[in-house]
């Protein structure tokens, strides 16, 4: 029988490496942040330094970001990469965010939307994201580019941008966790990733037009859906591509796809397509960044 000290001295231990355990436990968070599914964000306007109302939007992207990352924070998160993945990269205004997160920028990447993602990551959550360019609704849908590509497809699948990313993550074993943009994309990516937490923050009306709400409501709503998807990150499974990895990529212009059927590694699969069949989904993205960013002029 033990004495009432030998107890509490008993429980006082179980307490304090209860503790202990709970403070070292890590939990990484990455963000990959777009702009087109930025709240109030319908056309090119808004979307680059040439439109008369992108600086507004870099905060209100800025500001989503920041949403995501301090209830992420908020609810458990040890550390937090994000990657400004919209135009040249160079959008978010770092200076606001919180002084404990590092964030990716500008072009190109290996992994793309994903660069600096890997197997230490925990969950991975979606800002900002919009429709594939295969989708008749969402605005702006496009995948990748959209002046160039009319296609980006995956062992046969059409993907949004945020399928070709839950499988860049999905190779490193991190599961999606949540997304958001306008009504479009959360579905869309919801049919493919399985029940992910989802924050509409417009409905689309069409290609550039949409039902908003404001800026502070959207914060709000990333905020909630942030600690719910933290609070079920058990849940959730990485999105595992078969490989090898089969990539089909069909251009709105002809030229691409007859001058990349010069290369052996490369198949013509018709006028405007081509094929490409990478070991992983990291071939396939390095791929893929290599014939979006390519120009024989690059310079320096
Ligand atoms: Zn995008």
């Amino acid at each position: 029988m033990r004495t009432r000290l030998q107890c509490s001295v008993l429980a006082l231990i179980a307490f304090l490496s209860l503790n202990s355990s709970a403070q070292t436990k890590k939990l990484k968070i990455y963000i990959s942040a777009d702009m087109e599914g930025v709240v109030g964000a319908v056309t090119s306007d808004q979307l680059g330094p040439q439109g008369f109302e992108y600086n507004r939007f870099r905060e209100f992207m800025t500001e989503e970001v920041k949403a995501a990352t301090e209830a992420a924070f908020e609810a458990g998160a040890t550390e937090v990469v994000i990657s400004d993945s919209h135009g040249n990269g160079e959008n978010i205004l770092i200076e606001k965010l919180p002084r404990n997160v590092t964030i990716v920028r500008s072009w190109p990447r290996p992994l793309m939307m994903m660069e600096g993602i890997d197997e230490t990551f925990d969950g991975v959550i979606f800002i900002g994201y919009h429709t594939s360019t295969t989708n008749m609704s969402g605005v702006r849908a496009h995948t990748i580019s959209s002046a160039r590509l009319a296609d980006v497809r995956l062992n046969g699948t059409s993907m949004p941008e945020a399928g070709i990313n839950a499988a860049i993550a999905g190779h490193f074993g991190v599961p999606v966790i949540m997304i958001s943009g306008d009504d479009a994309i959360v579905k869309e990516a919801t049919g493919l990733l399985g029940n992910i937490e989802g924050a509409v923050v417009k409905w689309a009306i069409s290609f550039h037009a949409a039902k908003t709400l404001t800026p502070e409501a959207a914060y709000a709503l990333i905020r909630d859906k942030t600690k719910r998807a933290i609070a079920r990150i058990k849940e959730f499974k990485p999105y595992k591509l078969k490989e090898p990895a089969t990539l089909d990529v069909r251009f709105k212009a002809y030229r691409p796809s007859e001058l990349l059927g010069y290369l052996p590694i490369v198949q013509r699969t018709d006028s405007h397509s081509i094929r490409f069949v990478g070991k992983d989904i990291i071939e396939v993205s390095k791929f893929l960044e290599f014939i979006t960013n390519y120009e024989p002029s690059l310079e320096p």
